[in-house]
C-alpha cells in the first residue's frame, strides 16, 4: 500500500547543489508525478531537464534491488537473507576484524547524495563508535579542494554568498564551470539578470567552448592547468591599475605582500603566453571586475578536480578579497556544490578529516566536545583513509572491509581498473544500493537494499547553505529501508548505545544539537521549523528563528585574526604531463542530461536522447593529423588503460586537449566506454582530490584484430 494517495508533498530534486524545490504528487496506483514547486526561492517553479523526468527514475522499479542478500564466502553464491541474518553476520565479521586488526581495518564509503540524517549516524558510528575516522564520500572527488580552500583563506568551510547575489552583481568570473549544463537553473538566473541588464559583465575561463560561453562577454579559452597563472595575472593587472581595495586589504586580510610579491614574479606577457592567451584578454578580465560593484566568482570541478585544485581556489578567493567583494550583496567566492548534499555532509563533518559543525579534528577540545555528545569511544586524532586511499587500502591489504552505500565508485573513482582490482582484494564488502546494475554489486559479500529518493524522509542543503526537508512520499520497494535505518540496526547490532532513534527528524534534531555555538549554528531547528518558511540558509537564529543570507557581512572571519588570509600558493602543475607516447591532455566532465553513473538517469528514454553515447571531443587539426573523422570509433590509451568511443570533431576544444565525458561505465555501456580507466592516479596534496581534468593519452584509430 502507498504510505499516502492523493496528496501533493514537497521535496528537492536529488541531482545538483543548486537545490531546487519540487512539488511530487502521488496517485492511486503509486505513481508520483513531479513538478518544479513555484514558491520555492531557488527554482521559483523551473527545473532543468533531469528534475523534470525525475518521476521516471522512482516509478521504474524494474532494477530495484528487493531484499538482503549474502554469501557465505567468496567462492559461494549470493543468496536472498533477511535483514537480520544480513545485519547479524555483518556485524560479526565487522566486529572480528576490529579486534584483530583494529578499528583503522573498517571503513564506509558515502555519498554527497546521502542526506544530512544519514550521513551524522554513518560518521556517529565510525568516528565515535568504531573509533576510526575512515568515513569517506565520493564528494572528495568533487568539492574537497573547495572545502580545504575556504578553511586556509576564511577559517572555515563556509560558503559566504546566496543565490540572491546573482541578481545583485554586475560581474561574474565563472571558470572551471559548464553552469548552463550542470547547474542550470542557477544558469538561467543569471541569463535572466544578463538580459534585464546589458551592463553585466560575464567571463568565463574554459579551455573548452561550453554552452555557457555563448553568454560571455569574454571567454578565455586558457590553456588546461593554468587557473593560477591566469588568476594571478588578473590580481597583477588589478593592482598595476590601482583597481583593489586597499582599506579592505589593510584592515581585513593578511598576506597581501606575499600575494604582490608573487603576482609581479611573471609580466602579464609571460603569464598570457603559459596560459594561452593575450595580455589584453586578461587586461580586460581586470577591468571588467575593476568596473564591478558586485563580483561572484563561480566554480565548480575544473578549479578542484585537479593536482593543485587548493591552490587553484585560493588564488580565485584572492580575486575577491584583494577587491574587497566578499560580505556585502552581490559579491563573493562562490563554490557551486556539485551533488545535492554535499554541503550537509560537510555540516555533519562526514569526511575523513572533518568532525562535526565545522569542529576540528586536529582539536583535542572539539575531539573531546563530540566524544562527550556522542557518548562513545574516544575519537581518534588521526586522520581516516580518503576516497583514493580507501582503494589503495584495500589493495595493499591494511583495510579488510569496506562499506559502500549510495555510489558507485567503479565508475567515478580515477583508474577504474586499479579500483575493481582493490575490491576484489577486500576480505568483506558491503554494498546497500537502489539499485542492481550498479558495478559494485559484482564484488558484494552483503547486499542491502536501499530505499531512494522520495522513499524517504531527511534533509538536505544546497549549494547557498539552504536547508530543505524532504518528505516521504510512497514506499520503497520490497524490503528495501532508508539508509539511515539501515546503518541505525547496524550499529544497535554491534552494541552501541545511542542509535535507538523514533525516526529521521529524531537524528536531525542531535545533529541541530551538536551545531551549538558553532559557526554553523542550527540548534533548534527541526522539520516544522524549515516547513514554515519552506527552507532556511544556516547559521539559524533560534530568537529571531531567521536563517542567514550572507556571510562575512561584519568582515570578521573564522581566522584566529578574524582576518581572511591571501595566500600566495606555487602556479606549478603538479599533473601527468604530455609526452611522446602520451602527446594529448585529456580532460572529462559531465553532460547536460546525465548524473554521475547514470544509475537513475540512464533508466529515462528523454534524458538518452540528447547525447546517447559516450564520445571523444577533439578538434579538428588534431583530427586530420591523426587521420580521424567523426564518429570514427577511437582507442584513447593513458598508462593506465584505455577508452574506445567515437570521434566528436569540434573546434569547441583547443588543439592538443581531449574531452570524455565522466558517466559512462557498466550501467549503460561498457567499461570500455569508462573516462575512468585511464584518468589520472594523481591527487590534490592537501585535499586529496583527484586530477579528473588532466592526464596524458594517446589516441589511435580502433582497429579489429
Ligand atoms: Fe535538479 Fe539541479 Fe536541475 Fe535543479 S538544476 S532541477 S537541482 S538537476
Amino acid at each position: 500500500m502507498p504510505a499516502h494517495t492523493n496528496k501533493v508533498y514537497t521535496s528537492t530534486c536529488c541531482y545538483c547543489g543548486v537545490g531546487c524545490g519540487v512539488k511530487v504528487t502521488l496517485d492511486k496506483n503509486d505513481n508520483i508525478a513531479v513538478e518544479g514547486d513555484a514558491d520555492h526561492p531557488v527554482n521559483r517553479g523551473t527545473l532543468c531537464s533531469k528534475g523534470l523526468n525525475l518521476q521516471y527514475t522512482v516509478n521504474d522499479k524494474s532494477d530495484r534491488l528487493l531484499y538482503p542478500q549474502m554469501r557465505y564466502g567468496k567462492s559461494m553464491p549470493i543468496q536472498r537473507v533477511s535483514w537480520d541474518d544480513a545485519l547479524t553476520r555483518t556485524a560479526a565479521v565487522f566486529k572480528t576484524f576490529i579486534d584483530k586488526y583494529g578499528p583503522d581495518s573498517v571503513a564506509f564509503y558515502a555519498s554527497g547524495q546521502c542526506l544530512t540524517e544519514e550521513y551524522y549516524v554513518i560518521n556517529k558510528l565510525i568516528k565515535g563508535f568504531i573509533g576510526s575516522n575512515n568515513i569517506d564520500t565520493n564528494s572528495r572527488l568533487c568539492m574537497s579542494s573547495a572545502v580545504t580552500a575556504y578553511k586556509m583563506a576564511l577559517g572555515e568551510d563556509s560558503v559566504p554568498v546566496c543565490y540572491e547575489d546573482i541578481e545583485l552583481a554586475d560581474c561574474f568570473f565563472v571558470t572551471g564551470a559548464n553552469p548552463a549544463w550542470c547547474h542550470p537553473i542557477l544558469w538561467r538566473r543569471i541569463e535572466a539578470h544578463k538580459a534585464a541588464n546589458p551592463e553585466v559583465k560575464l567571463i568565463i575561463a574554459d579551455p573548452r567552448v561550453t554552452d555557457s560561453c555563448g553568454l560571455a562577454d569574454l571567454h578565455l579559452q586558457l590553456n588546461p592547468g593554468t587557473d593560477v597563472t591566469l588568476n594571478y595575472a588578473i590580481g597583477r593587472a588589478l593592482i598595476e591599475k590601482g583597481n583593489i581595495d586597499t582599506d579592505f586589504i589593510n584592515q581585513h586580510t593578511r598576506g597581501f605582500e606575499d600575494y604582490q610579491n608573487r603576482v609581479f614574479e611573471r609580466t602579464l606577457k609571460e603569464a598570457a603566453l603559459i596560459c594561452g592567451l593575450t595580455v589584453a584578454e586578461i587586461e580586460l578580465a581586470a577591468d571588467y571586475i575593476a568596473d564591478a560593484k558586485g563580483f561572484l566568482t563561480l566554480w565548480t570541478m575544473g578549479l578542484n578536480q585537479s593536482s593543485i585544485g587548493v591552490n587553484k581556489n585560493l588564488s580565485l578567493i584572492n580575486l575577491n578579497l584583494i577587491t574587497g567583494h566578499i560580505g556585502k550583496p552581490g559579491s563573493g567566492p562562490f563554490s557551486l556544490t556539485g551533488q545535492p548534499n554535499a554541503m550537509g555532509g560537510r555540516e555533519v563533518g562526514g569526511l575523513a578529516n572533518l568532525l562535526p559543525a565545522h569542529r576540528d579534528l586536529n582539536n583535542e577540545t572539539h575531539r573531546l566536545e563530540v566524544q562527550k555528545f556522542w557518548g562513545g569511544t574516544t575519537i581518534s586524532d588521526k586522520p581516516g583513509l580518503t576516497a583514493t586511499e580507501m582503494f589503495e587500502a584495500l589493495d595493499e591489504g591494511k583495510l579488510k572491509a569496506i562499506w559502500i552505500l549510495c555510489t558507485n565508485p567503479l565508475t567515478s573513482l580515477p583508474n577504474a581498473r586499479f579500483a575493481e582490482q582493490a575490491l576484489k582484494k577486500a576480505k568483506f564488502v558491503v554494498v546497500q544500493e537502489i539499485t542492481d546494475k550498479a558495478e559494485t554489486l559484482a564484488y558484494a559479500d552483503v547486499i542491502l537494499p536501499a530505499a531512494a529518493w522520495a522513499e524517504k524522509e531527511g534533509t538536505m542543503t544546497n549549494s547557498e547553505r539552504r536547508i530543505s526537508h524532504l518528505q516521504k512520499v510512497t514506499n520503497a520497494p520490497g524490503e528495501a529501508l532508508p539508509d539511515a535505518e539501515i546503518i541505525c540496526r547496524f550499529a544497535i547490532k554491534m552494541g552501541y548505545k545511542g542509535f535507538e532513534y523514533k525516526g529521521m527528524e529524531d537524528i536531525y534534531k542531535e545533529h541541530t544539537r551538536l551545531t551549538y555555538r558553532s559557526s554553523i549554528n542550527i540548534n533548534g531547528l527541526d522539520y516544522q521549523r524549515i516547513d514554515k518558511s519552506k527552507t532556511i540558509q544556516w547559521p539559524y537564529n533560534k530568537k529571531t528563528e531567521k536563517g542567514t543570507k550572507r556571510l562575512f557581512t561584519n568582515h570578521l572571519f573564522h581566522t584566529e585574526s578574524k582576518k581572511a588570509i591571501i595566500h600566495s600558493p606555487s602556479d606549478e602543475l603538479k599533473s601527468e604531463l604530455p609526452d611522446e607516447d602520451f602527446p594529448f591532455i585529456l580532460t572529462t566532465g559531465r553532460i547536460r542530461d546525465q548524473w554521475h553513473t547514470m544509475s537513475k538517469t540512464g533508466k529515462v528514454s528523454k534524458l538518452k536522447q540528447h547525447l546517447k553515447h559516450a564520445y571523444l571531443e577533439i578538434h579538428p587539426k588534431d583530427a586530420v593529423l591523426l587521420d580521424i573523422i567523426d564518429q570514427e570509433v577511437l582507442v584513447i590509451k593513458s598508462r593506465r588503460g584505455e577508452v574506445q568511443v567515437k570521434a566528436k570533431v569540434s573546434a569547441t576544444i583547443k588543439q592538443g586537449v581531449v574531452f570524455l565525458p565522466m558517466h559512462w561505465g557498466k550501467i549503460l555501456g561498457s567499461d570500455l566506454n569508462r573516462a575512468n580507466n585511464i584518468t589520472s592516479t594523481i591527487i590534490d596534496p592537501i585535499s586529496k582530490e583527484p586530477d579528473f581534468k588532466y592526464c596524458a593519452v594517446h589516441i589511435e584509430k580502433y582497429k579489429k584484430d
